[in-house]
């Protein structure tokens, strides 16, 4: 399947403490609507099955519904959007959203705990309840939720409350599970938020096994194969969609491939790992604080 990728904006209402854009409410817009028009009506016959949009935070773009009718216009048949779903606590705005064609909504959620989310959101006003009232605006408009939880110092040891809370509570379609990207503010707030993969792993395939109980989808993202041994199965499959993505002014015609290349790189123990192939290995900056060590490259498939 083919997607068009869209950064909507550079600003949001939350300014997360590893937040790899660095968005923030006081940052200076940089993205052109005319850009992006010109992008969606260059690319509409070009068989694109669905439009992700993010930021930033895209609900606040003050021409986030015109570029939702755009789409709608162009007759692109899937809409997504990366969201903190804070907006979409406001009904009538999430009815909007919906019917201009948004079916699928990723939203990030790193915790069930309110202080500790505001902590790792960056904001004073209480957001946790905002997030939820979106989550379940826009399930009852039929729309299908995945939440996306970035694993950090701050949230990691209640890993499993967390998921089990999206699914039971607030009743997600599907669980993604991040390792953190260490650029932006990640990078510069590194120790403060960046765990060990090792430490995290049993964690993560505790919050796996939890969701898979409760029969809802999960995925991982961004960690190499070779610390999750067999969770390994659950990394998100990009093969599956190949996006063109718009980021300003600059068009990257295969998105995935690109953040492969480079956002990471590969050591001595890489040259004779069977995945070698398929993995780009290990974010750059995260080895630039913590190193090889932890890695091993795989040698055998049983
Ligand atoms: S290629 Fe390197 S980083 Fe990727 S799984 Fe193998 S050893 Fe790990």
């Amino acid at each position: 399947m083919k997607g068009l990728s869209i950064h909507l904006t550079d600003t949001c209402n939350n300014s997360c403490i590893f937040c790899v854009v660095d968005s923030h409410k006081d940052r200076e817009e940089l993205v052109k609507k005319e850009v992006i028009f010109k992008f969606l009506e260059s690319n509409k016959d070009g068989g694109y099955e669905v439009v992700n949009i993010h930021g930033g935070e895209p609900c606040i773009c003050p021409h986030f519904l015109e570029v939702l009718e755009k789409i709608k216009d162009l007759g692109y048949p899937n809409v997504s959007i990366q969201t903190n779903a804070r907006a979409l606590a406001d009904k009538d705005f999430a009815k909007t959203t919906v019917e201009l064609g948004v079916n699928l909504f990723v939203v990030s959620l790193h915790s069930n705990n309110e202080e500790v989310l505001d902590e790792i959101c960056g904001v004073k006003e209480k957001c946790f309840n905002q997030v939820v009232e979106g989550i379940k605006n826009v399930k009852e408009l039929g729309a299908k939720v995945r939440t996306n939880t970035v694993v950090c110092k701050q949230n990691y040891k209640k890993l499993k409350e967390i998921i089990e809370y999206n699914i039971k509570e607030l009743k997600v379609d599907h669980i993604n599970i991040s390792a953190i990207h260490p650029t932006g503010k990640a990078y510069k707030n590194f120790y403060e938020v960046t765990p060990k993969l090792t430490d995290i792993v049993p964690y993560v395939k505790e919050a796996v096994d939890a969701a898979i109980k409760l029969n809802t989808f999960v995925t991982l993202e961004g960690f190499p194969p070779c610390i999750l041994g067999d969770y390994s199965k659950h990394l998100i499959n990009w093969e599956e969609i190949k996006y063109k993505l718009l980021y300003h002014n600059v068009i990257l015609p295969n998105y995935d491939n690109f953040m492969e290349k480079q956002t990471r790189n590969q050591g001595k123990v890489c040259n004779n790992c069977i995945k070698n192939k398929k993995c780009g290995g290990v974010y750059k900056e995260y080895l630039e604080f913590y190193g090889w060590d932890e890695f091993e490259g795989i040698i055998c498939c049983n």
